[in-house]
């Protein structure tokens, strides 16, 4: 008999996302304006203003994805050809996808052994008089060193841009909240994030020329309160009404869902004290949880041992290291042997939820009590 024989609560089953009464009146009412284009709504500024006062920066804009975010903050930051942008090697290929677009270069620096973030030693040395700019992603929703990060950028003149996708409302060791460090910070409304409308975005920043290219960028270059002029390239990345009302309620829920995830996590931190051999994230305080990853010394049998337990877990996270898709092509030989290693060796991510029980908790932690005995 498996630890578990029926299914834990999940991003893809309605007890495992927090939509509800809010978003159900959300998206009726848009619908009965008769307006879903949020250039001509009031839900698309509304949440742009939402997300603005909930991290205390001067401007919000809101776009189609989390990828759209990050090639709004890319576009603004002029990222073009032959300009190089620093990053890691375990993210989601929405964190480069807009670099290569620009028709940049990305070039991955390694990650810390402990956590999977950016190593801030291993992006300096990654800089060279091409590079533009930096994106450090907050991997799993654990900080990522941003204070470190923000002095090498201010010394080199680079910009810094967070991607938040995985890290809602997380801080740093100091209580910093994630995404107030960097130029521009993103964030992912997909449905597999803490909260979603099943795709969207939200870029944030502190500089009006930074927010108003991205507005045009995400709006074809058009200022509209100008005429029908398109003094620069943009696209259409704009998000819809109904996925603006649907992200406002949930934005209305993010700071529950962040605080049980914690509750839980820290429930199976405690459970799992003292098993020699399986590490935890070292900075617990003010994760944001988005999966709970593990450090053990066999991750390909962990995952499977675990899900034959009834407790999904991903060998990895990734199959690869970002550099070794098709995708990106001419990449230096060598790679990134931390993110190798947690890849291929190390890491085991567990999918996280704020609707787990203390008795779900329970069960997680036996699996990995059983795994460790065998
Ligand atoms: C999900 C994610 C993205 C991309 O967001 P989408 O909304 O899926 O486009 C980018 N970066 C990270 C770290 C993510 O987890």
């Amino acid at each position: 008999m498996p630890v578990r024989d029926r299914p834990f609560p999940s991003v893809l089953d309605p007890q495992g996302r927090t939509l509800g009464a809010e978003e159900r009146a959300a998206v009726l009412r848009v619908l009965e304006s008769g307006v879903l284009c949020s250039t001509f709504g009031v839900e698309g500024p509304a949440l742009e203003g939402d997300m603005a006062r909930l991290y205390g920066r001067q401007a919000a804009v809101a776009c189609s994805s989390g990828t759209a975010a990050l090639h709004l903050a890319v576009a603004a930051a002029r990222i073009g050809p032959g300009d190089e942008v620093v990053t890691t090697p375990i993210s989601d290929f929405g964190t480069v996808a807009p670099v290569l677009a620009q028709g940049g270069r990305v070039v991955f620096a390694d990650v810390r052994p402990e956590d999977g973030n950016l190593d801030p030693d291993a992006v300096e040395a990654a800089i060279t008089p091409r590079t533009r700019a930096v994106i450090a992603v907050h991997l799993f929703g654990g900080a990522a060193d941003t204070g470190r990060l923000r002095r090498i950028c201010d010394a080199h003149g680079l910009i810094l841009i967070e991607d938040c996708a995985q890290a809602w409302l997380g801080e740093d060791a100091q209580g910093r909240l994630l995404g107030t460090t960097g130029d521009i910070a993103c964030f992912s409304l997909q449905q597999f994030k803490h909260i979603t409308a099943g795709d969207g975005g939200l870029a944030i920043t502190d500089d009006a020329e930074l927010a108003r290219r991205m507005r045009l960028f995400a709006d074809k270059g058009w200022d509209r309160t100008e005429g029908r002029i398109h003094r620069e390239l943009g696209l259409n990345y704009r998000i819809t009404e109904l996925a603006a009302a649907v992200a406002r309620a949930q934005l209305g829920k993010v700071a529950e869902v962040v605080r049980r995830r914690r509750e839980r996590a820290e429930q199976l931190v405690a459970a799992l004290a003292g098993l020699d051999g399986v590490s935890l994230p070292p900075q617990r305080t003010g994760h944001a949880w988005w999966l709970f990853p593990l450090r053990v010394d066999d991750n390909a049998r962990w995952a499977k041992a675990l899900t034959a337990e009834g407790v999904p877990a991903m060998s990895g996270y990734l199959e690869r290291p970002l550099y070794a898709n098709p995708a990106l092509p001419d990449q230096p030989p060598g790679g990134c042997p931390e993110a190798e290693r947690l890849i291929h060796r190390t890491l085991v991510a567990l999918p996280w939820n704020e609707a787990y029980t203390p008795a779900d908790v329970a069960d997680i932690a036996e699996a990995v009590r059983l795994v460790h005995r065998s």
